[in-house]
């Protein structure tokens, strides 16, 4: 018999990477160009992973966000998505830093997270290559995804279940 499960996901990322676009595709499959960029939401969603009947609760963090919102967002979240913009560098650089903190709210627990590089529809304008991408998966132990919420490239989809089944193996 199919066991239910629940497990809280929280979205973070530097303000523009696509955090929005990225959930609301996994979602609906649609683009969504233009959403708000202070709205935080929270969203159900219920998919069938490995037989599992499984929930999701996806929280879109949004800014701007105060370190004391930020760390009960932390606290809150089982598995979190670290998005950049393959096409801003800095948003690459603040991955590290939001690593390390997520670290030192959830010690002496590991994190389980995956890396998502974003905007991959955008190759002219890339700043951020898919080696260095990798690199950093490596260093922060965790899956690494290519993507883009625009065209719906990448995996999107796998991206989210494999957080899940992570998640539910801890
Ligand atoms: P958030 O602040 O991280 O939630 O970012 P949003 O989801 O609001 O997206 C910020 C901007 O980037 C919007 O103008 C989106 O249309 C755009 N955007 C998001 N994802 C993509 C993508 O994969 N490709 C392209 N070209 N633009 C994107
Ligand atoms: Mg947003």
């Amino acid at each position: 018999m199919a066991k239910c499960a629940e497990v809280k996901i929280a979205v973070f990322g530097r303000a523009g990477v696509g955090k929005s676009a990225l959930v609301v595709r996994f979602l609906t499959k649609r683009f969504i160009w233009e959403y708000d960029p202070t709205l935080e939401s929270t969203y159900r969603h219920q998919a069938n992973i490995d037989d599992d009947v499984v929930t999701m609760e996806i929280l879109d963090t949004a800014g701007p966000e105060d370190l004391l919102q930020r760390e009960g967002h932390m606290r809150w979240g089982e598995g979190f998505v670290i998005v950049y913009d393959i096409t801003d560098r800095g948003s690459f650089d603040e991955v590290m830093p939001l690593k390390n903190f997520l670290d030192e709210i959830k010690k002496p627990k590991n994190v389980t997270l995956i890396l998502v590089g974003n905007k991959a529809d955008l190759e002219h304008a890339r700043q951020v290559s898919t080696e260095e991408g990798e690199k950093l998966a490596t260093e922060l132990a965790c899956a690494f995804y290519e993507c883009s919420a625009c065209t719906g490239e990448g995996s999107i989809h796998e991206a989210f279940h494999e957080l899940c089944r992570e998640v539910r193996r801890r």
